[in-house]
């Protein structure tokens, strides 16, 4: 109902009652504007979800090999964007070979998702996915945006929630699924007002629904591929092909782990070395030993989190402790935990194997002692590298690639980018009017989903500014907004 997404189930009454039909935009001006019927619906709409995930159904089958890259990527692809989902195992499922004939798929074609019932998708990417099963309501191109916001982790999701609820026009995009790297967090606990921690699946799950909620629209399996910077409004490139218009834009693409230093590494990128701990990878190594490189929080929460299920978690780092790194509720958790290996001073040298990692040797850069250990995953977690490639040329970035927003702009690079206003660039705004950066993409940032959330949050209040710098103007937009909501039929 929020998304607009085709429904895959039907839904039966338990007892004699009435249905009141109800047209989409009208449940979407309920929920913004009727509290208490918001929280019932929002909250049935959630725990529904929930269920049909916990079960597993739905209107895909995925049919492939737990141990295949492919299939994993499509599982996790699935599983993060909280769409269920029954998975067929070659490897486990007798019945497999009948279902193959059924849809005259070969074993070469695997993973194969079969949507609806009807179509077959052979090794799909996740536009194919999400395409078929609906996940994007078809986009004008020609509309103006007030405000596109690249990246739907914590920083994208916040700003999605904090411009939608205030009146702003704003389209999300996202290559993946929203929840960014926070949504591969098994459990995030230092984040406000949540005592218990939270997973960053169902934080991510939640942000969506309260932006939907909102009226933000979020496309998935989106990529920003290029920013045109020499014209207002800016254009942004999807995926090599359409342009999205925009008044304003925030950039909330974030960083991805940096990848290790080693030749034949592709190989075992999704067999055997993992970006993310979720459920998914978990549930893949589960009762053998495992490596987590890096000595972050994340790399900390990794091993707790792999340690429920694995025989043996090694933490590799190079340094001589986690102390500068980690957070001291993580460090003492890992101390506590017999499972855990702290390895200080480490690195991997070299991986062996043939269709799945089977080996890895590390070298002790202390003792020089070099071992080899027929460990089959390794979850790489340590550095970060920013998602600014598609920005170059348009936006000052610092030496690593991160963007510099607001004081950190020097007069000169303002200069060299021909900033043309008389003003200073705003708190978060990037070398380019109406353009802002949050996050992990910023250079500076804090690590922390709370400072993202933050971070996309500040974005928005100058966003106003630079698309409707006359609060009357906004006020009216507000107020177009309300009056469409009061005419709706009692
Ligand atoms: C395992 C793990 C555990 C963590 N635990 C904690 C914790 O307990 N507490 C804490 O405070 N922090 C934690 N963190 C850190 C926290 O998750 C990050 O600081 C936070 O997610 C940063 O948010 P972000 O929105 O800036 O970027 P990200 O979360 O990285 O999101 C960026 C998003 O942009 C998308 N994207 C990238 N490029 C494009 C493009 N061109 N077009 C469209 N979309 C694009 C990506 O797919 C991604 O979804 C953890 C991180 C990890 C990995």
């Amino acid at each position: 109902m929020l998304s607009g997404r085709r429904g895959f189930v039907r839904i039966r009454a338990g007892e004699p009652g009435a249905v009141i039909e109800v047209e989409r935009e009208h449940v979407l001006a309920l929920v913004q504007t009727d509290s208490e019927l918001s929280e019932i619906l929002l909250r049935a709409f959630l725990l529904r979800r929930v269920e049909l995930m916990a079960h597993g159904v739905g209107d895909v089958v995925l049919v492939g090999s737990r141990h295949a890259a492919g299939t994993l990527h499509i599982q996790e692809f699935l599983t993060r964007n909280g769409h269920p989902h029954a998975t067929i195992d070659l490897d486990r499922d007798a019945g497999v070979p009948a279902l193959l004939d059924r849809f005259q798929i070969t074993v070469n074609d695997v993973p194969v998702v079969i949507c609806r019932g009807e179509v077959v998708l052979r090794n799909p990417t996740n536009g194919q996915i999400a395409d078929c099963l609906g996940f994007n309501a078809a986009m004008d191109h020609t509309q103006v945006r007030d405000l596109v916001i690249v990246g739907a982790g914590p920083a994208g999701l916040s700003a999605a929630v904090y411009s939608a609820s205030e009146g702003l026009d704003a389209l999300l995009l996202e290559t993946h699924a929203p929840g960014g790297q926070a949504g591969a967090s098994s459990k995030i606990e230092n984040y406000l007002g949540f005592p218990t921690g939270i997973s960053g699946q169902e934080l991510a799950t939640r942000a969506s629904t309260q932006a939907q909620k909102f009226g933000a629209q979020l496309l998935i399996a989106k990529s920003a591929t290029q920013l045109v910077c020499d014209r207002k409004p800016y254009a942004i490139e999807i995926d090599h092909g359409a342009h999205v218009l925009a008044r304003a834009v925030i950039i909330a693409t974030g960083a991805e782990y940096r990848r290790l230093a080693l030749a034949n590494l592709a190989q075992f990128e999704g067999v055997g070395v993992y970006y993310g701990a979720t459920i998914v990878e978990a549930q893949v190594c589960g009762g053998e030993e495992v490596i987590v490189v890096g000595g972050g929080n994340s790399a900390g929460q990794a091993a707790v989190f792999l340690a429920q299920t694995a025989k043996r978690v090694h933490i590799l780092i190079w340094s001589g402790g986690l102390a500068a790194s980690m957070s001291r509720y993580l460090i003492q958790c890992i101390a506590e935990t017999p499972m855990i290996v702290l390895r200080p001073y480490t690195v991997i040298t070299a991986l062996e194997g043939g269709d799945h990692l089977e080996r890895v040797r590390w070298r002790d850069n202390q003792t020089g002692v070099s071992e080899t250990h027929a460990i089959r995953h390794v979850f790489a977690m340590s550095g970060a590298v920013p998602n600014t490639l598609w920005l170059v040329g348009c936006i000052a970035l610092d030496a690593h690639g991160f963007i510099k927003t607001g004081a950190d702009l020097s007069p000169e690079e303002l200069a060299a980018a021909r900033w043309p206003l008389a003003r200073a660039p705003y708190l978060l705004e990037t070398s380019l009017p109406g353009v802002f950066a949050v996050g992990n993409v910023r250079g500076g940032n804090i690590k922390r989903v709370a400072s993202a959330v933050g971070e996309g949050s500040i974005a928005v209040a100058f966003v106003h500014q630079v698309v409707y710098p006359y609060p009357a103007a906004n006020s009216h937009r507000l107020k177009t907004r309300y009056n469409a909501f009061i005419s709706l039929p009692a």
